[in-house]
């Protein structure tokens, strides 16, 4: 028994950490942070409940602000972008980033009141980053209560953009264009709420608004022209039918669909949103390649069909996101130090791709990874998106602990 404890404790990472852990200003930091657990929880809530669909993040943006200013982080702004900056300078201008997003992928008008049935809290965006906003502030709070001082600089951003066609703008700008930018060594991004895994590979997302268009006409009256809803259906169709691999993982979806004017009427004009995604970025580009053929191959039938009319269907196709697929090596320093903190925590991590912030970094070639705001979360981007806040404090934790392993090696 005491042998098998021994070889279970020695494959653990986490004992490489010990210096750490028992750092007295780190040990202060993490019992703030359980300690703190209601108010960051109560933050929480009052950050989902300002609305920020994507492009329309600017309340949220100057609370955040506020928030920023209040715990103490310098130089705060909000840039040309709308994203939220505030410093915590540390001995070199070498900078860590630390973002989570302000958008919410809803539509304007949607309600972000948060509600609580039992374990269970409610609310658009609260999980899906208002969780990330708060866990910010919550590891800005604990570093100051525990006087923690860092090699490098930590940036924190509260971002906009990063749902559905903000198509990462937040970010893209900060690390592309911002004066930041230079200084910008690595980024984290907390997203999600499982502080156990580490999200190290970006998905590649393209996204498409296919517009048809066509003469129209009265539904009796023109019978037999082209029809742009007939048509997109034969497109959609199609795709629906598409063979795509389950390694690496490929998916599609059209997710949007909307054109015609009423019954009695043939649709002068349809469009449909579809997003492609895939880990691999070649395996994008075929699907991409399917999508074209679709398009082109449903459009011809429809014209065909009615081609005894005379009236013909015209498409137009928009990239109306591309976000690029890469890696953060399994290997590198940062997904080391993530895995060490989890470790530290006692639980084992678990590597995924997805498609976050984090994708603007690492197709820059900076390292990055996004990690779990604490918590357990589900149905995000529905209204029904609930989160449950039990032992949530781990997530702010968890992060802090990777910043701090990351940067302890570099001193
Ligand atoms: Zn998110």
């Amino acid at each position: 028994m005491r042998i098998l404890l021994a070889l279970t404790l020695a494959a653990l990472p986490a004992l490489a950490d010990d210096a750490l852990l028992s750092r007295p200003d780190v040990k202060k930091a993490l019992a703030f942070m359980e300690a703190s657990h209601e108010r960051t929880l109560a933050s929480q809530v009052t950050i989902a409940q300002i609305p920020a669909p994507t492009f329309h993040e600017a309340e949220k943006a100057k609370y955040m602000a506020g928030e920023f200013r209040r715990v103490g982080l310098k130089n705060v702004e909000i840039d040309k972008q709308g994203n939220v900056l505030g410093w915590r300078e540390g001995a070199v201008k070498d900078t860590f980033v630390l973002a989570a997003h302000l958008d919410i992928s809803f539509a304007p008008g949607v309600n972000t009141q948060v509600r609580k049935e039992g374990a269970r809290w409610h609310g658009p965006g609260l999980g899906d980053d208002g969780r990330g906003l708060a866990a910010l502030l919550n590891i800005v709070e604990a570093m100051n209560e525990a006087g923690i001082r860092t090699h490098q600089t930590i940036l924190f951003v509260a971002n906009v953009g990063e749902e559905g066609l903000g198509d990462l703008n937040g970010v893209r700008y900060l690390l592309k264009e911002s004066p930041a930018r230079e200084r910008i060594r690595e980024f984290i991004s907390i997203d999600g709420s499982d502080p156990t895994r580490i999200v190290n590979g970006g998905t590649g997302v393209k996204r498409y608004r296919v517009t048809l268009t066509g003469p129209g006409g009265h539904s009796y009256g023109n019978f037999g022209r082209v029809s742009t809803i007939h048509a997109a259906a034969r497109v959609i169709d199609r795709l629906a039918d598409m063979q795509v691999p389950a390694e690496p993982k490929t998916t599609f979806n059209v997710g949007k669909i909307s054109g015609g004017t009423a019954v009695n009427a043939i649709a002068e004009e349809c469009s449909f949103e579809i997003d492609l995604r895939s880990v691999d970025p070649g395996v994008l580009d075929r699907i991409e390649a399917k999508l074209f053929e679709a398009v082109r191959v449903g459009v011809e039938q429809e014209n065909k069909a009615r081609a005894a009319s005379g009236s013909v269907l015209k498409s137009d196709m928009k990239l109306v996101s591309n976000r690029p697929a890469g890696q953060t090596a399994v290997s590198s320093p940062l997904v080391n130090a993530a895995q060490t903190a989890i470790g530290a925590m006692g639980q084992n991590p678990v590597l995924e791709f997805s498609s976050t912030d984090s994708n603007i970094p690492i197709s820059l070639g900076i390292p990055a990874i996004t990690m779990g705001g604490g918590g357990r979360s589900g149905n995000a981007h529905s209204l029904e998106e609930w989160f449950e806040p039990a032992n949530a404090w781990k997530g702010p934790q968890t992060v802090l602990l990777t910043i701090l392993e990351f940067d302890s090696k570099l001193q």
